[in-house]
């Protein structure tokens, strides 16, 4: 597959035409930005480590039925992906209360939630992502219908079950995670973008310590290392 001009330079990923109008090349960066990219950084190697993680969890999630963009790898960090219009949604699950949820709510981090939370943010640099209700997501035409939206919850409701279960038998809270989807030249949606340690959250079950960017925008240290010990448990045979 003939990698062809770059269509779009994002923060995570660089992705490029191909001489398929239905598929493009999505490369991963070794940036780390965080807080609205005020803070940034690199680490050799993350964006090949990032790629092998989604890889590896894409197809866990095909395996369960979840339809994603992922067509194949090309290399250590390439994918040959479909092309989809992204939903300019953020869809958020929450296991665990921290972040952004414990600032606007005043919860206690670490606090384990009654049930798992789907949140949406509008994907909107300049406005800094904000969150978004059900009726501004239509208000707004973000998705098409009320029923895209409740299909979005019950995908990012589904997915949390498959991965929450996956990284608890290795050691791992998923904590929460980002997901993203986008809508094919058929109409599918298409769980899209990446699951990596860039979009979740990590914390080993014994020792809670965060094994996520979280190492990053906290100065913690060992960002590569943790991505190393998140890919060697995902492929651990369990
Ligand atoms: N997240 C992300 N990209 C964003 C915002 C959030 O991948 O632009 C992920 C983040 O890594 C975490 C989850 O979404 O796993 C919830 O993030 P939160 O709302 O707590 O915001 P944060 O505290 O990360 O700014």
């Amino acid at each position: 597959m003939q990698k062809k001009e770059l269509l779009y330079e994002g923060k995570g990923k660089k992705l490029y035409k191909t001489d398929d109008d239905l598929l493009i090349v999505s490369v991963f960066k070794d940036d780390l930005t965080a807080f609205n990219a005020q803070k940034t950084g690199s680490e050799v190697g993350k964006g090949a480590l990032n790629c092998k993680i989604s890889t590896q969890l894409f197809h866990l999630l095909e395996s369960h039925g979840i339809k994603t963009h992922l067509v194949k790898t090309l290399d250590d960090s390439s994918q040959l992906v479909k092309k989809v219009d992204i939903i300019p949604l953020e869809v958020v699950v929450r296991n665990i209360a921290t972040g952004s949820l414990t600032k606007r709510l005043g919860i206690k981090d670490g606090t384990k939630l009654p049930f798992s939370l789907v949140e949406f943010y509008y994907k909107d640099d300049a406005l800094n992502d904000p969150l978004v209700n059900d009726e501004h997501c239509l208000m707004m035409d973000l998705v098409k219908s009320e029923s895209d939206l409740e299909e979005l919850k019950r995908l990012g409701r589904e997915i949390n079950s498959i991965l929450k279960k996956f990284f608890e038998i290795r050691g791992l809270n998923l904590v929460d995670f980002k997901i993203e989807f986008g809508v094919d030249s058929e109409g599918n949606i298409l769980l899209s973008d990446e699951i990596s340690p860039d979009s979740c959250r990590f914390w080993d079950i014994k020792t809670n310590e965060k094994l996520d960017k979280d190492r990053f925008r906290q100065g913690l240290g060992n960002v590569k290392m943790a991505y190393e010990e998140i890919l060697k448990r995902i492929l651990e045979n369990k």
